[in-house]
């Protein structure tokens, strides 16, 4: 089954006065149709750049993808015009974001927004537009949807506005959604009911989900694969399960270690490494409990297959041993 999208040595830059910033710097990863991929690191990880690299939704300049390919469904996304990425970007890979206050217009009701987006993409009539609108509505969860319609997103709470966010990028039926912490601003409670109506979507719709999180909690509910980012580069990748069950990389120890209920209460010591000066050797090695020497020299460590099918590591000396598990804790993978 060929992947939906397949993204390899992504370069991704930004040019500013003080130095360019290597964002991202040689990132491979696929998202196949119906499956759900997390993209999870600390904040300035690059995770969020790799997303919005894909239909290259940053302002260019200063942004530039400087070597890589960006393939979906066949087509090299790298190679296409801004007109050609803008057709793509609304009808076939919709993206969510954290804050929907931000996306939605404030002086738009949320039916006119709605309708002009299933307009926008579908040829339909007003009324088909209008019916389409109240039942995607429903189907993520907004009681009274026909009254909705007529609401403004100011009367609407953040868990509401996000649902509309998430119905709007349902209008033009994409095969991919790329979420960027959906969640991050709403309450534990609306985050499960939102990431409970994301899995159940895509077990209807079976779009290929790519979600950026900095909150393994949250990969836990809705992964299927898991990519850890550090600095611009991937530390670690593989299932869900073998991700979680047998992490490999020190740097997925630690953010495993910050989950709730884990040792770890102040977050990872250190800090991530000056974007404009990586250090040589491994990116992670001056917060690596379990650095020696080697790992300050030459480049990051070549990729390494462990344990399950796809489960690969970059670190010179990872450990494949059993470690307590956030199976322990009573966060369940899916
Ligand atoms: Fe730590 Fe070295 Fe592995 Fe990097 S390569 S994660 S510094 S042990």
């Amino acid at each position: 089954d060929d992947p939906l999208l397949t993204v390899e040595n992504l370069h991704t830059s930004f040019h500013t006065d003080d130095g360019t910033v290597n964002a991202v710097d040689g990132v491979d990863f696929t998202v196949r149709r119906g499956e759900t991929v997390c993209l999870v690191g600390e904040s300035g990880s690059g995770k969020t750049v790799a997303c919005e690299s894909i239909t290259q939704l940053f302002k260019r300049p200063p942004g530039e993808i400087t070597a890589g390919s960006i393939v979906f469904d066949g087509i090299e996304l790298t190679n296409c015009s801004e007109r050609e990425l803008t057709d793509i970007r609304g009808a076939r890979i919709s993206h969510v974001f954290q804050n929907p206050q931000n996306a939605l217009n404030p002086v738009y009701t949320i039916g006119w927004q709605l309708l002009e987006a299933i307009e926008l993409h579908q040829d339909v009539s007003r009324a088909a537009a209008r019916a389409e609108a109240v039942e995607l509505l429903d189907r993520v969860g907004i009681s009274e949807a026909s009254d909705r319609l007529e609401a403004y997103p100011h009367e609407l709470s953040g868990g509401m506005k996000q649902r509309v966010m998430i119905a709007m990028a349902l209008a033009c039926q994409p095969d991919l959604l790329i979420a960027d912490e959906p969640t991050t601003a709403l309450d534990v409670t609306i985050q499960a009911q939102i990431l409970r109506l994301l899995k159940d979507l895509q077990a209807e719709y079976g779009i290929g989900i790519l979600f950026v999180t900095h909150d393994l909690g949250v990969v836990a509910e809705i992964a299927d694969r898991v990519v850890v980012l550090y600095a611009g580069k991937v530390m670690e990748r593989g299932t869900v399960y073998d991700v979680f069950e047998t992490p490999c990389h020190p740097y997925t120890r630690a953010l495993l270690d910050c989950l709730p209920g884990r040792g770890s209460l102040g977050g990872i010591p250190g800090s991530l490494p000056d974007p404009m000066a990586p250090p040589a050797g491994c990116r992670f090695h001056d917060r690596c409990p379990d650095a020696v020497p080697d790992c300050s020299t030459g480049d990051q460590p070549a990729f390494e297959s462990v344990v399950g099918e796809d489960h690969e590591v970059s670190c010179l000396h990872y450990r494949t041993a059993a470690e307590p598990t956030v199976l322990e804790s009573g966060v369940e993978p899916r």
